[in-house]
């Protein structure tokens, strides 16, 4: 399913300019607007998935290949990098489209906040 009220289901169609940084045939990359590291990239399933709750295996695999795919691209996977995928209101999930952050390029905390 698509939504034409998702934000990432309207960049994942290519009905919103946002150029991807990757893509594979399930799930697409694009740089976070506001990017909390020098490496900030957004993954996420092509079909409308509101989080890991509701994702089927194909789709959650789709993510991680490509997130991992990003982290090797953007020259973070030796250095470290970390996959974040917020989920629902605790988890401060603000887009209901299923997405993992690929972050890198700087140390990183520990507790997250
Ligand atoms: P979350 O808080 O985990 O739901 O993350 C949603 C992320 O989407 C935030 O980091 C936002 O900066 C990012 N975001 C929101 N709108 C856009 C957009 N149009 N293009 C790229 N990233 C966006």
């Amino acid at each position: 399913m698509i939504s034409d009220d998702c934000l990432f289901c309207r960049i994942a169609r290519g009905d919103v300019p946002v150029p991807f940084v990757a893509e594979n045939a399930l799930a697409v990359a694009f740089r976070d607007i506001h990017p909390q590291a020098p490496v900030h990239v957004l993954v996420v399933p092509r079909t409308h998935v509101t989080s890991v709750l509701e994702a089927d295996p194909a789709h959650l695999n789709a993510v991680m290949q490509l997130a991992i795919e990003v982290a090797r691209a953007e020259g973070v996977a030796e250095s470290g990098f970390r996959l974040v995928l917020n989920t629902s209101a605790d988890a401060g999930q603000s887009v209901l489209h299923l997405h993992a952050h690929v972050l890198g390029g700087r140390a990183m905390h520990w507790p997250p906040g």
